[in-house]
């Protein structure tokens, strides 16, 4: 779950990590009345989830009321690689003397948390990893010491921070990597984080991912998530308790676990299909929850034809089954349906298919025929009799 800008810099103020006041606003209006608090000269920066804002057009600093009037305004629905700007973060302008990089993140190969620093900081580290990697340091942290102010201050002594300034990032690099243990992150990143002419450290961006499967473990997270901009089919299926991921092709795909659903991608594309979204029923999937499941994946309306894979086990065939046809009574789906029944309760599930005489429902065996014929009606070539 990504965060935006603000959000995370909310996060870096409740664990000690210096960042500028601000206010997040919606209009223009609100961007004149948050900088009347706040004091000008202010940065207007649009949030979205995506970075090289400032190169795209959406960091400004206003020093007035005109001129923040005039970047609110062509802020403000400005459209950054495919991210629409519906909110603006206002905060009291930082004086830079150096522009720094720290990050802390989890290095799966070595299963450690690593800390990365570099005095290379602002708008291009990835420029700066690649032509002179020696400026990047990079140290792994033991998980159960977490990262000690004396290890920090090794890290940025060898970064080359300035001397003076030496206590300063070892206090930001322990907060950062507080966050990043504490919040359950996988990623913490400023960048820039700042040193001020009167020689204060300061973060002035923040990039923060939280695990969603960790949310559980944070309650006063749960409001984070980016609903402005989430898919509304995906908001749909996480307040209904459903995992579903929206892909972009035009087969909707349902089964009944993770492992199950990845392998019907496969299978699908292997067949030459492009499957529209990735959901999971789960394991006991009841009649409600399937007839739910139907519902989302033809929300979806670049949905042209939709595959069921369900192998029974906890999750009986008769109640998928029951499920389908509840859906069918509540709404009448115009695309084909393909269901493939194995496992528990397969013939029983079967049978009722057969006997409701749903329309347009074919059934199949093995997974390889479902998904041919699933590819095939999607793109409006028939496969003999329905079920
Ligand atoms: P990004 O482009 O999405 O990474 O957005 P940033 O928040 O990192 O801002 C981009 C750049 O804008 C920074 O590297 C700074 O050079 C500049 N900038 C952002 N805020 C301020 C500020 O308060 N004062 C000054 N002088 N420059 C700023
Ligand atoms: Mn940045």
């Amino acid at each position: 779950m990504d965060l935006l800008e603000y959000q995370g810099k909310q996060l870096f103020a409740r664990h000690g990590l210096k960042v500028s006041a601000g206010q997040a606003v919606g209009s223009v209006e609100e961007a004149l009345g948050a900088a009347a608090q706040i004091g000008y000269p202010v940065v207007v920066k649009a949030q979205v989830l995506t970075g090289g804002r400032g190169k795209a057009g959406g960091v400004k600093l206003a020093g007035d009321e005109a001129e923040l009037r005039e970047h609110a305004h062509n802020i403000l629905g400005m459209d950054i690689r495919g991210h629409v700007v519906h909110t603006l973060w206002i905060e009291h302008a930082s004086d830079i003397a150096a522009e720094y990089y720290a990050a802390v993140l989890l290095d799966r190969p070595a299963k450690r948390p690593l800390v990365i620093f570099s005095v290379e900081g602002g708008v291009d580290i990835e420029q700066v990893a690649k032509a002179s990697p020696e400026k990047v340091v990079r140290r792994h942290v033991d998980p159960l010491q977490g990262l000690s102010h004396e290890q920090a201050l090794v890290i940025a002594r060898e970064g080359g921070a300035d001397a003076d300034v030496l206590d300063g990032i070892a206090d930001a690099l322990v907060a950062l990597y507080e966050v990043w243990a504490q919040e359950d992150a996988t990623l913490a990143e400023i960048n820039p984080l700042i040193v001020t002419p009167q020689r204060e450290v300061q973060a002035l961006d923040a990039k923060v991912s939280l695990d969603g499967n960790a949310l559980f473990r944070h309650p006063e997270n749960e409001g984070l998530s980016d609903v402005e901009n989430e898919d509304p089919i995906e908001r749909r299926a996480r307040e209904q308790g459903v995992q579903y991921v929206k892909l972009d092709g035009d087969i909707g795909i349902l089964g009944n676990g993770a492992g199950l659903v990845m392998s019907t991608l496969d299978v699908v594309a292997q067949a030459g299909g492009s499957p529209a979204n990735f959901l999971d029923a789960g394991g006991g999937s009841d009649a409600q929850k399937i007839s739910q499941a139907v519902q989302l994946i033809l929300a979806n309306e670049a949905v042209k034809a939709v595959l069921f894979n369900i192998f029974g086990g906890i999750t009986r065939c008769d109640e998928v089954a029951r499920g389908l046809i509840a859906a069918f009574e509540q709404i009448t789906p115009n695309v084909p349906f393909v269901v493939r029944l194995d496992g528990t309760n397969d013939v029983e599930g079967r049978r009722l298919l057969q006997e409701a005489e749903l329309p347009n429902v074919y059934t199949a065996k093995t997974m390889n025929e479902a998904a041919e014929n699933v590819v095939a009606l999607a793109s409006g070539r028939g496969v003999g009799a329905p079920a």
